[in-house]
This record gives structure tokens, C-alpha cells and sequence, in this order.
């Protein structure tokens, strides 16, 4: 095979922006040195040759890539005048690995590589200092042959030990020359023993040998496995560079020391120099810990000079870079020696503060701001989060169903969590599982815990609308609610307990832990200004509530994509109105009760539309199958069986008050309290068998394909009409108010435009009537929603009638695969995931090549019949920034996702715009 021609790059010479042929720290290095800092002369052999060196059948370097090396070797020779194997003035060298995206760990550095026992008496000759060499020679030994020869650390750590405890000395620094010598002694015995053959001698053989272990680390188990979890793919890094770098050194004495910096804080991205450092120390020891190093601020006084040229350094990355920088340097007997620089890993709080803070200086330009920032990473400052610095082990997990962490006391019901919620206690709700009775429990807790359900559970979906933390399905607790105690393998909650749930992760913990608040900085804000400036895609919210709204204007929301109606039936003071609309027997009583609904949603609606005033506010007519607004069945029999008690109960205690009268008449009676009238019990019964017979009448098969969404709606039109009405009066009444709103109204479910047409004769009616009424003229627009596979090839003829379509694609996703959402994730999407059957799970990253081809060919159609139609999406994937690219793609006109997600949304967009326009 032949090789590249050209394996080896002098710093001086090698490409700085050619991270894929020199590796990042290699490319880096080339790149410090070209610009004038002050790198210790050195070459990179290239990651071709890495590649060619495995692809050949007996693991070859590539022919001549040896003498290439021996002419740098001469090359470095010249610049340092010191000389590879010589007992004069040894040149010592680093050999360090480096690929093109930075895989820490990956490969260990061999330093002081070039060292025998001719080389070591030229080191001790020349730094005057035998305990120095000897500790550089044992180093080498045991780096070299750790991670170029294969043996094991512990036959070495054995040794040293050995000696260690012979010499008495407690730690490394007690260690005389003398004893470091014995121990390099046995260090050349153990490689002697282990391999089979001597410790190499000869530098040039040590390099060789060297070389080849790089490359062969490449495909090594580590490597292997961090690049199968970070997903790094051969088009981002394919094989390492080799560098090869003079040798300084910090640890000669106290002019001498070695650190690392940062050129901002990052975790708060401050603009200050950030770092720490230890005096008379190599490299490695910062790191590894051995020793504490000092804080970078300490250097100023220490060594005055040196951090000038600290500050120096840092000034001159950063304008190079126009990134943050996080480097390592070494000083050597005063001279000031930068080792390394690549950009700064920070938090998202960091990115952010520095973005918005390097645009100001000029470093940047907005749209770099912008895209330097992954939108996902914005999340973790929009919920309070764990302190990451705090190390505490969960003792369950269950699903991430709504981000955020929360600690506070474990109450196991939900008139209890709103009691004592109430009552200013923090309380998370831990329930096997939660049901719409459940809902004011929700308001007063901080977060929501339970052992059964998925992420499309009651509990899941309830908490993110309110943006509250919940994990969900944490299957390894048990929660007994009449002991009032939760079980977690041998540990016990028991109610009133400190738990802390972390929504972001699924994780549960006993006790309090840490947290950390979310933080809405001017900093994001003026970033997101910026990306709202270089959308297309506009950025709505799912909102259901005035309070919802409000906080999602807070987020940015430009209107509301999905008010969903139904959430505003399940508040406490309303359900049993609900409840009364839905077991009413005839078109009478049931207008009865929506009757009374009515203006409680109309106060709903005008509250959010003055709140989202003059953002549109799209709302869902009701969807959901009506049967989830009353009890299951099993709870009813179970009632009825304990009310049927009661009566026998409530009988005998009215038979004993008679009986007491009689014996005690003329006489001072005994009081006998809690008398119940039988007829109130009777009254109950009744009550729950006609409400046992209506569940078993709406009892469906298939209830998510049903009667529900616009099904409901022609069946039960006083229903639709009801909320029609609401919506349209509440925009009535803010006009009259002076408030520029914007109504939408939003048919579910839809799959035949005579569906759309039916609903739309309701509006039209309703409209003429309220405007008569309030003498205003009211403006809205109707819409459909797209969620059937129909809808989406009838698109044609349902925008004939439709102004807008929102695509609901949680639903759509169900109906494209035919998979239930719950099941499938349940029971076969974790297996086809892992098998590779499926790359992602549909319901969270959008499936472009079905679901969203669908939504592709839907728009296409709709803007045949209505140019410019506006369509968006609400759903989930609204607020998933890959979803959110591909919808710019296929040209929607907005994304609608859970308010705390906006921002991400927003950023998303943004960077769609932004990368489309570079490519
Ligand atoms: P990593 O990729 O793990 O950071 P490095 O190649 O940067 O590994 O090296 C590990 C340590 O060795 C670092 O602290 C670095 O500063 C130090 N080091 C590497 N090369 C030299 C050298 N030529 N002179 C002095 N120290 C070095
Ligand atoms: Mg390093
Ligand atoms: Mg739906």
C-alpha cells in the first residue's frame, strides 16, 4: 500500500486549521508556534500515516516515515542543541497522541522518553540534580512501559511501594535519589520480566516502538468505546496523530512549575483568567491530583514576571482563537513554555455569559455567538437543576418525564400534598400513579414522582404542561398509600420524608439534595433577541392556563401554538361540572351544565388572550375521549361495594339512637354523634350506579381511535358549540376592552373536510350571534389540526376550509407506524432501538423519512389550495432542535413546544436559518 508521501509536520510548518490530518492538539500546537508563542520545538507525524500503519497487514509504519522522523529528530537536534542519545546535553521528548476531536483519557503521554543510563548521567550532569533524574528516569520507565509496552501499572505500584515503605517515607517527595534509583532498578526488572525482553535502550528504538503504540491506541478498547458513546464517526476523527515535543520541565526547582488555565471562568464565563498551578512539578501531577495545586491568582505574587506573561498568553489565544481557550503550560528555570491549547468545555451558563460578553469586545460576530451555543444546552438554565459538584447516589429511576429537579417532603395523595402545600411545606406527590382526580395535588407540589406510567402518562403530560419536574414509571418504588410509606429496595419513605426527584435525568434520591436555581440571565435574553432576528421559524407555546401563558411570554413565546381546553376541565371546582355534562341523559341537562361551563372557560380564555395580547392564541376544541373525565370502573364497583356497607352501617346506628332515647327517656341522654341520614347514603348509591352504568356505556376497545376530537364534536355539537361560544365572547369582550387578540380556533382529530365544514357552520352561527350580541366585530381564524394520515392526503381539499394546519405529530407518529405511543415505548421501541432497527425513538426526534415526508407532501398540497398557508407543529418534537431544523426545512411557518423549551426553540431556529444560509 502506498502511504501519503509527506508523514511528518514540523510545528513550524503544519497547517493549524487541518485538525483532521494533524489532530487537534497537534493542529493547535503547529498553529501556537506559527503565531510566535513561545511551544517547545517539536513535529507531528500525520493521522494518514496512523491509518495507513493499521490498515497494513503486519501493523508497518509506512515506508520512510522512520527517516522522515530521524531528519526532525536532527531538525529539533538543531533548534535545542541538545542531542537524542547523547550523554551531553540529552534531548528528552514527549510522545503524545491527538485526534481530531479530543478524546481525554484515550491514550496516557509518555515524557522524558530518550533517557538510558548514558542519557540520565548527561541529565544529572546537566540540571545538577541526581534525585531530579532519577526521578525523570523511573517516570519513563514506568509510562513507557505501561502504555508502549503493555505492563500493567500495579506490577510497577508494587515496587514502588516496596521501596517506599523501606525508605520509611510517608510520601513520593520524601524519596531520596537514592531511593529512586533502586526503584528505577526494579522498574527495569519488571519490564524484563513481564515481556520477556529488556527495557529498550536505544532512543531512536524507544520512538519507534513509541510511535506504534499511539497508532495501535487508536483501536484499542478505550478509544473504541468513547468513540461509540460520544458518537464520534470517522468523518470527525479518523486515526490519531503521534506529536513529538522537546521536553521542558517543571519540576528543576522553585523557578520552576506547571498549571493549567483557562482564559474565562467557566463555569460562570466571567472574563478573568482562570487556572491553577504547582511549583517544581510536572505536568502530570496537576492532573492526577497527587498534589493541591494553587489557585492561578497566587502566581501574581509568586512569581510576578511569569504571570505577565500568563495574562500575555491568554490575550494572544483569545484573539487568535476568538474562542475561550483552556491551555497547559510549564515553566522551566523562569522561561515561560505553553504546552497545549484547544477551546474551553463550559456550561451553559459560561457559553451564554461569554457569547454575549466576546460579541461586545469584538471578538465575535453575532451569528458566531449564536452558533458556538448547542440549543439543547440552553435547557439546563431554565430549570432548577442538581448542583452538579454534589455527588449523591439515586436509589431509583425511572423515566426523564418533565425537566427540572425538586426536592421537597413525600406525600402520598393529593389532598394531603394540597393541604400541606397549602400550608407552605414543599411537598413532591408520590403516587403509584396519578389520574385527573389527582390534578390539585399537582398544583401545590413541587414535583411529581410515580411508580407506574410512561412519558405520555398522566402524570408526565399534567407536569410538563405546568413545567413542573416529574419522573415517571420509577418502577423500583412501591407505594403503599393506607401505611403511608414508600418502598425502595431496603430503604423506606415514609410520608413527610425529604425527597429529591431530578426530572432531567429520571433519578430519585432520599433526603435533600443541592440544588441549583434556573437562571432567565439578560445575558440569554440578549441572545435570544439575537436569534429571533435571524429566524424564519417563528416560536410558540403550549399553553393551557393564564398562568401558563404568562410564563411562557416570559420565555419568549411569540403566541400560543396549543391550548389545550380540556386541561382547563380537570381544576377541582370544575370537574364535577365535567362530570355532570357528560353522565347527563338527555340534550337538556347537558346544556345545563355546559351552561355553567361556559363562562368559567370564557374567563379562562380572555385571561390568556390579554395576557398573549397581540400574539395569536390557537385553541384546541375539546380532543380526549370523554370517558377520562370520570372514574375507572373498578374504582366505582369498589365505592359502591363500601357505600352498600355504610347503609347496613347507617341503619344499625339510627336503630341504636332510638333504642338509647327509649332506655334513657326523662333521663339526661348520651350524646351519639355522626348520624347520617340513610337517604344521603341511598342518594350516593344512585348517584354512582348511574355513573358505573354511563363508564360501561362509553367503555371503548380503542379509545385513543374512538369517540373523541371532532368525532366527539358532531356527536355532542352543544359541546363544541359551548367552547365556540367562550372563545369568541372572551374575544368579544377584550376587544371591548381596548385588547388586540388574536383567536384561532383548532379542530382535533380531523380526517374529511366535511368534518372541518360541519365544525365551521357551528363557528360561522356562533359568530353572527356574539358579534350581534356585543355589537363588535370579532377576527379569528379556523384551523385543523393534522394528526391522521388522511387529513394529511385530503390536505388539498381540507385547506379549502382550514386558514391553518397544525401538525400534531405525537398523534400523527401512532398513526404513520401504527404503534401505540404508551406500548411501544413500554415494551419493543427500547429492543429496536438497541438492535438498530430503529436509529431513534419517533415519539422524541421527529421521523423525517415517514412522519415527516407525510407532513412534507401535506404542506405541499394545503399551499396548493391556500398559498402561504400557515402551518406549524405542536407536539413534543416542537421543541427538539433537530425536529426544529428539519421544519424550517420543509418551510413551516412556526414550532409550538412546552414553554420552559422555547428558548431552545428559538436558538434552534435560529441556527437553521444560520446553517442554511452557509451551506
Ligand atoms: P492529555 O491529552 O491527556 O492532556 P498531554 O499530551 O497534554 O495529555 O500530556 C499530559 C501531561 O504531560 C500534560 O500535563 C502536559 O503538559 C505534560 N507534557 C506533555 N508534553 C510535555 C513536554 N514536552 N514537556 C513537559 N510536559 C509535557
Ligand atoms: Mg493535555
Ligand atoms: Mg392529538
Amino acid at each position: 500500500m502506498k502511504g501519503p508521501g509527506k508523514y511528518v509536520f514540523a510545528f513550524e510548518e503544519g497547517d493549524g486549521k487541518n485538525k483532521m490530518l494533524l489532530g487537534g492538539k497537534g493542529a493547535n500546537l503547529c498553529e501556537m508556534t506559527q503565531i510566535g508563542l513561545n511551544v517547545p520545538p517539536g513535529f507531528v507525524i500525520t493521522t494518514e500515516s496512523c491509518l495507513y500503519y493499521l490498515d497494513s497487514k503486519e501493523h508497518d509504519l509506512p515506508v520512510g516515515l522512520m527517516d522522515e522522523v530521524r531528519s526532525h529528530m536532527s531538525a529539533l537536534e538543531q533548534k535545542t542543541g541538545k542531542h537524542f542519545g547523547a550523554s551531553d546535553n540529552p534531548l528528552l521528548v514527549s510522545v503524545r497522541s491527538g485526534s481530531a476531536m479530543s478524546m481525554p483519557g484515550m491514550m496516557d503521554t509518555i515524557l522524558n522518553l530518550g533517557l538510558n543510563i548514558e542519557t540520565l548521567k548527561g541529565l544529572i550532569a546537566r540540571t545538577g540534580n541526581e534525585r531530579f533524574g532519577w526521578d525523570a528516569y523511573r517516570r519513563f520507565i514506568q509510562l513507557f512501559g505501561k502504555v508502549a509496552l503493555g505492563v500493567p501499572d500495579e506490577e510497577f505500584d508494587v515496587e514502588f511501594e516496596a521501596v517506599k515503605q523501606k525508605a520509611g517515607a510517608k510520601q513520593d517527595v520524601a524519596l531520596s535519589a537514592r531511593d529512586l534509583h533502586e526503584i528505577s532498578d526494579r522498574f527495569l526488572d519488571v519490564v524484563e520480566r513481564v515481556t520477556g525482553k529488556p527495557f529498550p535502550d536505544d532512543p531512536m528504538e524507544q520512538l519507534e516502538i513509541a510511535v506504534k503504540a499511539v497508532f495501535g491506541s487508536w483501536t484499542g478498547r478505550r478509544a473504541v468505546d468513547y468513540r461509540r458513546e460520544f458518537n464520534i464517526t470517522p468523518d470527525m476523527a479518523n486515526g490519531t496523530a503521534v506529536n513529538v515535543v522537546t521536553m521542558v520541565f517543571g519540576n528543576l526547582g522553585d523557578d520552576c512549575a506547571t498549571g493549567v488555565g483557562f482564559t474565562r471562568y467557566p463555569d460562570t464565563g466571567e472574563n478573568r483568567l482562570f487556572g491553577e498551578y504547582l511549583v517544581n512539578a510536572q505536568g502530570e501531577d496537576v492532573v492526577a491530583g497527587i498534589r493541591t495545586p494553587k489557585p492561578i491568582d497566587a502566581l501574581q505574587e509568586e512569581m510576578p514576571e511569569m504571570y505577565q506573561e500568563l495574562l500575555e498568553l491568554r490575550n494572544r489565544l483569545e484573539s487568535h482563537y476568538r474562542e475561550v481557550q483552556d491551555f497547559e503550560f510549564t515553566i522551566e528555570n523562569g522561561r515561560f513554555y505553553c504546552l497545549q491549547t484547544r477551546n474551553g468545555k463550559m456550561n451553559a451558563v459560561a457559553l451564554v455569559r461569554t457569547s454575549v460578553e466576546m460579541e461586545r469586545e469584538g471578538l465575535i460576530n453575532k451569528q458566531e455567538a449564536l452558533l458556538r451555543i448547542q440549543p439543547a444546552l440552553l435547557e439546563q438554565l431554565l430549570f432548577p437543576r442538581l448542583d452538579p459538584s454534589t455527588r449523591a447516589t439515586p436509589v431509583a429511576r425511572g423515566l426523564p418525564a418533565s425537566p427540572g429537579a425538586a426536592v421537597g417532603h413525600a406525600v402520598f395523595d393529593a389532598d394531603r400534598a394540597e393541604k400541606q402545600g397549602r400550608d407552605g411545606l414543599r411537598v413532591i406527590l408520590v403516587r403509584e400513579e396519578t389520574k385527573p382526580e389527582d390534578i390539585h395535588g399537582f398544583f401545590a407540589s413541587q414535583g411529581i414522582l410515580t411508580a407506574r406510567g410512561g412519558k405520555t402518562s398522566h402524570a408526565a403530560v399534567v407536569a410538563r404542561g405546568m413545567g413542573k419536574p416529574c419522573v415517571a414509571g420509577a418502577e423500583g418504588i412501591h407505594v403503599d398509600v393506607t401505611m403511608r410509606k414508600a418502598f425502595v429496595g431496603d430503604s423506606t419513605i415514609s410520608e413527610g420524608d425529604l425527597i429529591t426527584i431530578d426530572g432531567t435525568s429520571g433519578d430519585v434520591y432520599i433526603g435533600a439534595v443541592q440544588m441549583i436555581e434556573a437562571d432567565f440571565s439578560s445575558e440569554l435574553n440578549t441572545l435570544l433577541q439575537w436569534a429571533d432576528d435571524v429566524a424564519r421559524l417563528k416560536v410558540m407555546a403550549n399553553a393551557d392556563t393564564p398562568q401558563d401563558a404568562d410564563r411562557a411570554l416570559k420565555y419568549g413565546a411569540m403566541g400560543i401554538g396549543l391550548c389545550r381546553t380540556e386541561r382547563m376541565f380537570n381544576a377541582v371546582d370544575r370537574l364535577p361540572v365535567v362530570v355532570e355534562m357528560i353522565v347527563a341523559e338527555t340534550t337538556d341537562a347537558r346544556q345545563q351544565a355546559l351552561d355553567k361551563l361556559l363562562p368559567i372557560q370564557r374567563e379562562d380564555f380572555k385571561g390568556i388572550f390579554k395576557i398573549m395580547a397581540p400574539r395569536p392564541v390557537t385553541i384546541r376544541l375539546l380532543d380526549p375521549p370523554i370517558h377520562e373525565f370520570l372514574p375507572s370502573e373498578n374504582q366505582l364497583v369498589e365505592e359502591l361495594d363500601q357505600l352498600r356497607h355504610l347503609k347496613d352501617t347507617v341503619m344499625g346506628m339510627n336503630i341504636l339512637s332510638d333504642a338509647v332515647r327509649f332506655m334513657y327517656s326523662g333521663q339526661q341522654q348520651p350524646s351519639i354523634d355522626c348520624l347520617i341520614d340513610p337517604r344521603l347514603v341511598e342518594e350516593a348509591v344512585e348517584k354512582k350506579e348511574a355513573m358505573l352504568k354511563k363508564v360501561r356505556a362509553l367503555y371503548e376497545v380503542n379509545p385513543m381511535l374512538g369517540h373523541r376530537g371532532v368525532r366527539l364534536g358532531l356527536s355532542f355539537p352543544e359541546i363544541y358549540s359551548m367552547q365556540i361560544s367562550a372563545v369568541l365572547e372572551a374575544a368579544a369582550e377584550c376587544r371591548k376592552e381596548g385588547f388586540d387578540v388574536q383567536p384561532e380556533i383548532m379542530v382535533p382529530q380531523v380526517c374529511t373536510a366535511q368534518e372541518l365544514n360541519r365544525v365551521k357552520s357551528y363557528v360561522d352561527a356562533v359568530h353572527q350571534v356574539v358579534e350581534q350580541k356585543y355589537g363588535v366585530s370579532v377576527n379569528f381564524k379556523f384551523g385543523s389540526m393534522m394528526e391522521v394520515v388522511r387529513a394529511c392526503m385530503r390536505a388539498g381539499s381540507l385547506a379549502e376550509e382550514a386558514e391553518f394546519f397544525s401538525f400534531g405529530t405525537n398523534d400523527l407518529t401512532q398513526a404513520t407506524f401504527s404503534f401505540s405511543r404508551e406500548d411501544a415505548e413500554n415494551k419493543f421501541l427500547p429492543m429496536y432501538n438497541e438492535r438498530g432497527i430503529l436509529q431513534d425513538n419517533p415519539f422524541e426526534v421527529l421521523d423525517i423519512k415517514g412522519v415527516g415526508k407525510l407532513m412534507e407532501l401535506a404542506i405541499g398540497w394545503g399551499r396548493e389550495t391556500r398559498p402561504g398557508m400557515k402551518v406549524g407543529i405542536c407536539g413534543e418534537h416542537g421543541g427538539h432542535p433537530a425536529s426544529i431544523s428539519f421544519c424550517h426545512a420543509i418551510g413551516l411557518s412556526y414550532v409550538s413546544c412546552s414553554g420552559p423549551r422555547v428558548p431552545v426553540a428559538r436558538l434552534a431556529a435560529a441556527h437553521a436559518a444560520l446553517l442554511e444560509a452557509q451551506s
